[in-house]
């Protein structure tokens, strides 16, 4: 199937982007149609207007049929719980759009610089961060992104540009080709990161174009993909992640801590685990962003310290994920774990 001789021969017609299109366009977007594709009750409906669901059918593929409480369904199911208003639960919980430096752009720590072109994603995932956000569902205009390029460009301090969303990945290839192409022409820009579900959640995205934009860019190219639950880790996103790699790119992952979803040891341990597998780092562990309908969510922060502990002592330290915490106006995310407790002082 993935012969690269099939690209030329004359049954292909149609563009290279084309099964990663079908996909998007079939993705589930009605709770009834998800809930009866897994043999579960459809119960009472939940409307969730402004953020509706979403998922790729090939994530519900990897559901367990019959489970309410899977962890892959719990990501992406709307539920009553997200019209509670819980105290300390807002819109912008961690202050992006007071670092918006034009249209698209945050700047908010040393040196780096984040370029939101788009807002679109291939799954609605309930616990997002961004779920409230104003620029939730188009992409920056061509006029907008030519002048985000040129802060980029006038600004020597911005030495990596992170492509986030949204999903980057969203985009055409074509855009995608001509966005890498003028950033990794500014001199100053030593990487690029793409901050992306996509190779997790719609691994037919991964398609020769793109693997091709990697390969040639100008500047080493970084992914940090999202994936929660080693469940996520199917063959298939497996060989896109493989692809990727082996097109030059470094993977690295970012998961949330989320209840319900990978709040044991077993599950971190396993993500971690299947992850390596891969060729896949662990990077972050982010403590949920307390942002409006999420709070059935949330771990304890004192919990998300024992979890850690707990498979600290369990993987080799390079599997281990930084537990971090984004707190308004600080330069850079806040570690919660590693700082030296009065248990280990004793250590010279
Ligand atoms: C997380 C984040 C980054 C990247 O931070 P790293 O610690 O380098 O991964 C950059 N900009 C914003 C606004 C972020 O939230
Ligand atoms: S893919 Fe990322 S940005 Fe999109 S909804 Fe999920 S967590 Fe949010």
């Amino acid at each position: 199937m993935n012969d690269p001789a099939a690209k030329s021969s004359s049954d292909e017609q149609l563009p290279p982007d084309r099964n990663w299109r079908t996909a998007m366009s079939r993705t589930l977007q009605h709770r009834e149609e998800l809930l009866l594709a897994l043999g579960l009750m459809p119960g009472h409906d939940v409307v969730a207007r402004a953020f509706p669901l979403r998922v790729p059918r090939g994530f519900v593929d990897r559901m367990q049929p019959g489970d309410p409480d899977d962890p892959l369904l719990r990501q992406v199911l709307t539920t009553r719980e997200e019209s509670l208003e819980v105290d300390g639960y807002s819109s912008d919980p961690v202050g992006d759009l007071d670092s918006a430096i034009a249209p698209g752009v945050l700047k908010k720590y040393a040196g780096r610089a984040l370029l939101i072109v788009t807002g679109a994603c291939a799954i609605h995932c309930r616990y997002c961060f961004r779920r409230t956000y104003p620029y939730a569902h188009g992409s920056l205009t061509n006029r907008e992104l030519a002048n985000a390029i040129d802060l980029l460009a006038a600004d020597p301090t911005i030495e990596e540009i992170i492509l986030s969303g949204g999903d980057p990945l969203t985009l055409p290839n074509s855009r995608l080709d001509t966005l890498v192409d003028k950033l990794t022409q500014i001199p100053h820009v030593r990487r690029i990161r793409i901050h992306t579900r996509i190779p997790v959640v719609m691994p037919e995205r991964i398609d020769s174009y793109l693997l091709d934009i990697v390969a040639t860019s100008r500047r080493p190219v970084i992914f940090v993909i999202h994936c929660n639950h080693a469940r996520e880790i199917n063959a298939s996103a497996a060989s896109a992640v493989g692809a990727l790699i082996d097109a030059g790119a470094t993977v690295l992952n970012q998961s949330v801590l989320l209840r319900g979803v990978n709040d044991s040891a077993d599950a971190l341990t396993d993500l971690s685990e299947c992850l390596f597998d891969i060729g896949v780092l662990p990077y972050y562990l982010h403590q949920l962003d307390p942002v409006i309908g999420t709070a059935h969510f949330a771990v304890e922060d004192a919990q998300a310290i024992e979890l850690v502990d707990a498979i600290s002592g369990r993987l080799p330290g390079y599997l281990v994920p930084r537990l971090v915490k984004e707190i308004p106006g600080r330069s850079a995310k806040t570690p919660l774990h590693g700082t030296p407790s009065k248990h280990n002082n004793d250590a010279a």
